[in-house]
């Protein structure tokens, strides 16, 4: 193979699928590579027993935004799926987020007047206690949580999750992860504010392989075991391995840019996930597709069932336990850890970037940002339209 493409995009996640999709569709040639055995990033979904398993993370569309919605509708049908995760802390349940349940299952309230009651009088003896010892502005998380919900909720909901997602104390993590902890006073266990949310009918690879319709692509294909040049003169990169040798004149990169960076800056941490995945033989397992395990003891974070994200009624189920780790070279990269240290690495390989103007750095990697999906097809969007302008 020898020919050039007007982009050869690094990546067939939700951004690179996005890229390209908007990029053929104005008649500009693309190539999309992964590395992985198959496209679609962390949208990937697995069918077990007719179930679509999400191999890397339970994925719930939602956003506020028409645009992005009328588009992701007009390549597949979203069903009407609304999460609900539910807590369960000491084997009690609790709904999420905090609302009139979650008030009603703790503290045994049933009205909104003696929730918020019950609520200040919580705050109230945290930000005392916090006077007392000095101290005006919260520290860390933990005063955070404490001044903003108060001890029931943050003993029980707050601090085993949040230790065991991150892997550190929550008086040792910054404050503003959780500045704003939403307390609704009504019935109303939707997880999200958003006005659009669901799953695409046969699940997330349907919308990725609508993105890519027409797309050429290749899969097992690591762009750092291949061999990359530029030609200055001509103004294109060529790039080849054993099996393939394609040129381009734009590269789009959505990998990790330390990296591509050859790591010259340092390395930016990650959290990952181990996912343990069982197939079990009941049609029913825990009755909600996400349940959180609040407790510290536990040593995963939620299990996740996936059947009901989609309404499944098969004979079988799939669930999968997800236990959050640090990230070694070899895990999968998931989480950024956007302290101070990470973010000014990250900025000084941004400074790095911007002088290149051969290879566009983007997606949730190279921008070392967490995105939701919404926020990726946005930028997606934005950064075709910006280029195709030119
Ligand atoms: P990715 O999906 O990571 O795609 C990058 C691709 O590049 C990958 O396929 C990778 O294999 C490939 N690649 C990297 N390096 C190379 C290389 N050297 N050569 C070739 N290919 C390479 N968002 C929501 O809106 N709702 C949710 O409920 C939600 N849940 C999430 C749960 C988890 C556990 C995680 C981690 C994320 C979740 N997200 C959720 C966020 C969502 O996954 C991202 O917004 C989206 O996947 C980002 O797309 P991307 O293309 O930027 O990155
Ligand atoms: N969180 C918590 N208890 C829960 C769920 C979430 O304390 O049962 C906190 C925790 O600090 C977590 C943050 O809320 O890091 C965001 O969690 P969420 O599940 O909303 O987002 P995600 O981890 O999928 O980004």
């Amino acid at each position: 193979m020898n020919s050039i493409y007007d982009y050869l995009i690094v990546g067939s996640g939700l951004f690179g699928s996005t890229y390209a999709h908007f990029a053929r569709k104005q008649g500009k040639r693309c190539l999309v590579i992964d590395k992985r055995s198959h496209l679609g990033g962390n949208l990937y979904c697995e069918d077990v027993e007719g179930i679509h398993v999400h191999k890397y993370g339970a994925h719930i569309f939602h956003t506020n935004s028409k645009r992005v919605w009328d588009f992701v509708n007009s390549l597949v049908e979203f069903n009407r799926y609304t999460n609900s995760p539910v807590a369960n802390y000491q084997g009690k349940l609790y709904n999420l987020p905090f609302n009139m349940n979650t008030f009603y299952q703790m503290w045994g309230v049933h009205t909104p007047a003696e929730a918020q009651s019950k609520l200040e009088e919580q705050r109230a003896e945290a930000i005392t206690k916090m006077k007392a010892e000095g101290v005006d502005v919260p520290r860390n998380l933990e005063e955070q949580a404490l001044a903003l919900i108060g001890k029931d909720i943050y003993e029980r909901l707050i601090k085993g999750y949040t230790e065991k997602q991150w892997g550190r104390k929550c008086t040792e993590l910054p404050a503003f992860i959780i500045k704003r902890l939403p307390v609704r006073l009504v019935f109303d266990n939707n997880y999200f504010n958003d006005s659009y949310q669901g799953i695409p009918v046969g699940g997330y690879n349907k919308l990725i392989e609508a993105l890519l319709d027409g797309v050429e692509t290749m899969t097992d294909v690591d762009f750092f075991a291949c061999e990359h040049t530029y030609d200055n003169l001509s103004g294109v990169h060529h790039i080849k391995n054993s099996t393939f040798d394609v040129q381009c004149k734009q590269l789009i990169f959505t990998g990790k840019i330390d990296e591509y960076f050859n790591y010259s800056l340092g390395k930016l941490d990650y959290r990952t996930v181990r996912f343990e995945q069982e197939t079990l033989e009941m049609p029913n397992y825990q009755g909600n597709a996400v349940v959180n395990y609040t407790e510290a003891v536990i040593p995963y974070t939620r299990i996740i069932e996936h059947k009901h994200f989609e309404y499944g009624t098969q004979d079988k189920t799939v669930i999968t336990r997800e236990y959050p780790a640090d990230w070694k070279r070899g895990d999968e990269p998931y989480y950024p850890i956007n302290d101070e240290r990470n973010n000014a690495m990250f900025a000084k390989y941004q400074e790095e970037a911007a002088t290149n103007d051969k290879v566009i750095f983007c997606g949730r990697l190279a921008d070392y940002k967490y995105y939701d999906m919404h926020v990726v097809i946005e930028r997606a969007l934005n950064v075709v339209e910006e280029e195709l302008r030119q």
